[in-house]
């Protein structure tokens, strides 16, 4: 790859934001315009740097949830998109779902990361394992599967603590055909659910058609006890552990 792209990746850039959505009882999206912006690979994420008026920074690292979208020669890519969930005593996603608005601007570098990564040209089985915000890399692979037209058979295994921060819940490339969506709530169920409110069970993850002799990819995200959950319960399954990608948002290990 070309040193000025690499550079490129890691050097700061202003974005402004063009637009927000609320996602969820607890996530907002960001849409945001960057100038220049070259492109990414579906389940990359970009750093994030906030600086305050007195010179203090923090920086934190949040997915694109956008589809994949690799700059033509004489175009621009469209807006990148970020879902972020706000943690109650959270410094940086406080800011970006309770304050940030339309217009305001913030420094970003990337895209970054090239091994938690989905290329629609893989035709091979996929099944995405996602906890809480762990969806939102997963939910830009989904919509990379659509824009693209892949036919890779997907299923995602998404757990929640309850209904209200279900986020994505009307995207059509979560209902597309070839997708199944398994939902699982680990403290609170919609009326009728037939599952009982838990942590991810291996029953949640035993798929025929996805199974470990169809050797999917699989992805897991989400906090670090449950990718590690969810990471032993398909090695039990019989996965290959080559075949299990794993990404880790954050520092503790409770639900989902
Ligand atoms: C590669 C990568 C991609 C990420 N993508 C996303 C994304 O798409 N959307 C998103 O919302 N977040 C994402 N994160 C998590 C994000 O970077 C921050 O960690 C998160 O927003 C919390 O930052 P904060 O400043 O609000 O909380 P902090 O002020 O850093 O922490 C507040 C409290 O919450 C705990 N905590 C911190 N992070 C988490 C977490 N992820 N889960 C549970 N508890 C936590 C801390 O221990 C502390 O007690 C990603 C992380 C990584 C490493």
């Amino acid at each position: 790859m070309a040193r000025a792209a690499v550079l490129g990746r890691l050097s700061w850039q202003v974005a402004t934001v063009s637009a927000v959505r609320r996602e969820s009882a607890t996530a907002r999206t960001l849409v945001l315009d960057v100038p220049g912006w070259t492109g990414h690979l579906a389940g990359q994420h970009v750093d994030i740097r906030l600086t305050a008026e007195d010179g203090y920074s923090a920086q934190r690292s949040y997915s694109i949830s956008s589809a994949s979208e690799i700059a033509s020669e004489d175009e621009a890519t469209s807006p990148i998109e970020l879902t972020v969930d706000r943690l109650p005593d959270g410094e940086v996603s406080t800011y970006l779902t309770d304050v940030l608005e339309v217009g305001d601007q913030i420094e970003l570098r990337g895209p970054l990361g090239g091994w938690f990564v989905w290329h629609p040209d893989d035709p091979r089985p996929v099944l995405l394992v996602g906890g809480g915000s762990g969806v939102v890399p997963l939910a830009a692979m989904l919509r990379t599967r659509a824009t693209r037209d892949a036919t890779a058979p997907f299923r995602l295994v998404y757990s929640m603590r309850s209904p209200i921060e279900e986020m994505y819940a009307d995207d059509r490339a979560l209902s597309a055909a070839g997708v199944s969506v398994h939902r699982v709530y680990t403290r609170k169920i919609p009326p009728g659910y037939p599952r009982p409110p838990e942590r991810i069970i291996a029953d949640d993850l035993s798929d025929p058609d996805f199974g470990p002799d169809r050797a999917p990819q699989v992805f897991v995200c989400g906090p670090n006890g449950f990718v590690e959950a969810a990471a032993n319960l398909l090695i039990t399954l019989g996965h290959s552990a080559d075949d299990i990608k794993t990404e880790r948002f954050g520092p503790t290990g409770g639900p989902p």
